[in-house]
């Protein structure tokens, strides 16, 4: 695929999808994701991920943004919003169905399940379930109605982050192990088409799917680094899967750590997160700092923000992770 080249350069970002206003969480990997820009002397970006428009909320995009604002948090470029950018998501989507690489699925759930008793395997990863591959070899007379990956097909042996646009090749495998190494948290590895199987790209009601969104916009941002929370770290290799795929760059990743609801999960609308308060900025970055690790400051914004730009300069730039002391990485690993 082929996208118009950007300034060089580090560029981050911070994408929220607009289902509700910023919560302590969310200010989480906003901060870091901004303290990794700054520290590394590059730009800071914000992108509104609202390309799954049934889930969100009129008006939260704007809230978010001032919630950004007061907490001294500006973004180097003018936002852009995914719900007007579907021609980028379409020409990729065409990019991969003329490489064979992706395919219409004319399967509900109903038939996955169903497809997966058969063949009993009947667990779910993550809620989600593992698709059986049913309709890579045609839709047997049904109308399509999503759009899948094939994780079937060998499409590169590149190591994660390589700059150079992979080749695709066509050769049929039974297991895609995605090997990549977290800033935080180290090495990782997926096998996508064993443990995740052929994903959505574009969902049965038109939308894109968010793994094809971000992956096709971080390249078109020219993003060189992802700082996100740790929830998403599972998204991981399938991006670098579909970067590869679409001959796209692989940026750095590092997942920070999350904030946790009184059920112990992420914190999110569904467990209870209030909106993020702002009208007191510092005390809340002062939360978010303390999951990063970071020593509470008092005075202005400016001072704590440059105070914490310099203690994260020290601890992620430079030796990128393989290099960073376990010690380190535990103690940002705080879940309260
Ligand atoms: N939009 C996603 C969220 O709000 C973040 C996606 C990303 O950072 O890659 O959870």
């Amino acid at each position: 695929m082929s996208i118009p080249p950007v300034a060089p350069g580090y560029r981050g970002r911070f994408a929220p999808s607009p289902t509700g206003p910023l919560h302590a969480g969310s200010l989480v990997a906003a901060l870091a994701s901004w303290l990794d820009a700054r520290a590394h002397g590059g730009l800071w970006l914000v992108r509104i991920e609202d390309v799954d428009t049934p889930r969100c909320v009129p008006g939260a995009d704007q809230t978010i943004l001032r919630q950004l604002a007061a907490c001294g948090l500006h973004p180097d470029e003018p936002p852009v919003w995914q719900s007007q950018r579907t021609p980028l998501y379409q020409q990729a989507l065409e990019h991969l169905v003329a490489r064979g690489l992706a395919y219409p699925c004319a399967c509900s759930r109903k038939d996955i399940e169903a497809a997966l008793q058969q063949a009993g395997m009947t667990k779910p990863r993550h809620g989600e379930l593992i698709y059986p591959g049913t309709c890579r070899t045609g839709l047997q007379g049904k109308p399509g109605r999503a759009w899948r990956l094939r994780t079937d097909i060998s499409i590169s042996n590149q190591p994660a982050g390589h700059e150079e646009p992979a080749q695709t090749a066509t050769k049929i495998i039974a297991s895609q192990v995605v090997h990549w190494t977290d800033r935080r948290l180290g090495p990782q590895q997926q096998d996508v088409a064993q443990e995740v199987g052929d994903f959505v790209l574009q969902r049965a009601d038109g939308l894109f799917a968010y793994q094809l969104a971000v992956v096709v916009d971080d390249a078109a941002q020219g993003i060189t680094h992802v700082v996100r929370g740790e929830d998403l770290t599972d998204n991981t290799a399938r991006q670098i899967l579909l970067q590869r795929a679409l001959g796209l760059p692989t940026p750095q990743y590092l997942h920070t750590p999350l904030v946790c609801g009184a059920n112990g999960e992420k914190l999110s609308k569904q467990n209870g997160a209030q909106a993020l308060d702002v009208s007191d900025p510092l005390a809340a970055l002062n939360a978010a700092a303390a999951v990063l690790g970071l020593p509470a400051q008092s005075g202005t914004l400016e001072h704590a923000l440059a105070r914490w730009t310099g203690l994260w300069r020290a601890q992620f730039t430079g030796s990128e992770c393989s290099t960073l002391p376990t010690m380190q990485a535990q103690a940002l690993h705080r879940r309260p």
